[in-house]
């Protein structure tokens, strides 16, 4: 067996196995901050390639590359990406009814009570514009426009063509150090007295050696179960979708700014567009929905070219118990998957990516960094799955056996607390830093048709012409500022339109 030594130089050896969009997203990060001080490897495998899906994104993506320096056009020119302000949810509440779950703030906040309940007071007082008005990035989006604002005022993120980021991202971990080796991990050797991964074994024999493992084979999940039996969490109970199938298309009209998220009888459609084509899928249940019958519904509701074959993705939602075991750490799908509704995959790579950054140990693994890095991913991954439910739970329809199964099953303890708080009072808390603030949880709630009882007293405090001036003034900046945005496709065009040549 041909044996490779990683490092003559006493650096620490890592070793990322998988190169999709969360091996080149960590392999970029750890390059590029820590490259003095490590041996970086990637091993990935073009025979077997990528999942092929996850194109819509989160504003903390907008940082991420900020932190690796990537000049926005030029990664965005490069990805063939779009600007995103939100997602439109349509069939969720009920058939027919739509909402939108914008990246903006709604309203203006005063210290003692949220917006809404002052909304909600001026509804009582006449005032019954919705509360869609008030929100910037939503009727930006609605308007199909799009500009960056001074003060960052438009909070948005990226629809773009994962692995063209992947590829965009290889460049930039080469160029900083990262050794790239092509070839199929066969085997996962641990150490006879340790247990810890020792080295990844490739077909012909071929050994990488390493100090730490970062596994990011995705759903195979290589080496944090299939070497080291990590044990998975499965929550399908509360998110009951269980298989996807993804096509791309043509385009046939410009990008609108936003992801489509549009719900059927037994689970729900995507629609996301980039610059050069459209990405389409079908999200189910398949106890409620067999293939070829959401295969034949997908194609059925795609407009423009097929430019793939449909790609059939079967998961289980749920993570996995130990993200980091021994000298492994799960990154990606690897570490567990909560489908894809609120894009919130490839910012859980990005969180792990920079938790394991700022967690590297110096020499030995500390089973404390292990410990907090454990229980930090789980909490967030806990506090998006409660948000993920809450869009199936708080549902009006009645109109399928799915959705039924949806309205009636249990919830956690901590989704319900808070559905029922904001019920009964108006009110909702962020709880420890959650990637969902109280503006995400509102519009859901809202769209979702959870109606508050009551409101906060204070909102009662201003006289009646002071709230009528005060919510006349926020809808009135919105429209002023929507007015004087470019439209989407031309500011596109202006700013990173991609080279003809990668247009599919
Ligand atoms: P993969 O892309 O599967 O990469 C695995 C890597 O491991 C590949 O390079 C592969 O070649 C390598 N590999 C595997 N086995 C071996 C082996 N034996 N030897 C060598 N190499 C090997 N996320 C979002 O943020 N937004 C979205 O809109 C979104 N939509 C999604 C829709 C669906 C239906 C699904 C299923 C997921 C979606 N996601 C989305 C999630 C997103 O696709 C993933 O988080 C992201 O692509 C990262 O995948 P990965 O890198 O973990 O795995």
């Amino acid at each position: 067996m041909k044996k490779d030594t990683m490092t003559k130089t006493g650096k620490q050896r890592i070793v990322i196995a998988g190169g999709g969009t969360a091996g080149w997203m960590t392999a970029a990060l750890l390059a590029d901050t820590m490259g003095h001080v490590i041996d970086l490897t990637l091993v990935e495998s073009d025979a077997i390639g990528t999942i092929g899906v996850g194109e819509s994104t989160i504003p903390p993506m907008v940082l991420f590359n900020r932190l690796l320096d990537i000049p926005e056009a030029d990664f965005m020119r490069a990805s063939q990406a779009t600007f995103k302000l939100g997602i439109m949810f349509e069939n969720w509440k009920d058939v027919g009814e739509k909402y939108f779950h914008s990246f903006g703030t709604v309203g203006k906040d005063h210290w003692s009570a949220g917006f809404q309940h002052f909304w909600m007071h001026g509804l009582t007082k006449g005032h019954d514009q919705p509360f869609e008005e008030y929100c910037l990035e939503l009727k930006a989006a609605l308007a199909g426009k799009f500009a960056h604002l001074p003060d960052e005022r438009l909070n948005y993120a990226y629809q773009l063509d994962s692995a063209l980021y992947a590829k965009y991202l290889r460049k930039k971990a080469e160029a900083a150090g990262t050794t790239r080796i092509e070839g199929r991990i066969g085997r996962v050797e641990l150490d006879s007295e340790s247990g810890d991964i020792a080295a990844l074994i490739l077909d012909g024999d071929r050994r990488i050696e390493g100090d730490l493992f970062v596994d990011c084979t995705g759903f195979r999940a290589l080496l944090i179960e299939g070497a080291l039996h990590a044990g998975f969490d499965d929550w399908t109970h509360y998110l009951p979708c269980d298989s996807a199938i993804a096509i791309q298309t043509s385009s046939v009209r410009a990008p609108v700014p936003y992801t489509r998220a549009i719900a059927h009888d037994a689970g729900w459609q995507w629609r996301i567009p980039l610059q050069h084509r459209q990405g389409n899928g079908i999200v189910y249940c398949s106890r409620y929905l067999d293939k070829d019958t959401a295969l034949e519904r997908l194609l059925g509701s795609i407009e423009g070219d097929k430019l793939t074959e449909p790609n059939v993705i079967r998961y289980t939602t749920g993570v996995r118990r130990h993200q980091w075991l021994r000298n492994c750490v799960a990154i990606g799908l690897s570490g567990g998957f909560m489908e894809p509704l609120e894009s919130t995959s490839i910012h859980l790579i990005q969180r792990a990516a920079l938790k394991l950054m700022r967690m590297l140990p110096a020499g030995k693994v500390s089973p404390r960094d292990v410990a907090e890095f454990n229980e930090q991913q789980f909490t967030e991954m806990e506090q998006i799955r409660d948000f993920l439910i809450l869009h199936y739970k708080a549902t009006e329809r009645r109109d399928s056996a799915f959705w039924r199964h949806c309205a009636t099953m249990d919830i956690p303890d901590s989704l319900a607390q808070k559905i029922e708080l904001f019920r009964e009072t108006g009110r909702v808390f962020r709880k420890n830093d959650e990637l969902f603030a109280e503006t995400s949880w509102l519009q859901v709630m809202m769209g979702q048709g959870i109606v508050p009882q009551t409101y906060h007293p204070v909102a009662a405090k201003l006289r009646d012409e002071e709230l009528e001036r005060f919510l006349r003034s926020i809808r009135e900046g919105v429209a002023k500022t929507v007015a004087g945005l470019p439209d989407h496709q031309s500011y596109i065009q202006r700013y990173c339109a991609a080279a003809e040549a990668q247009a599919a």
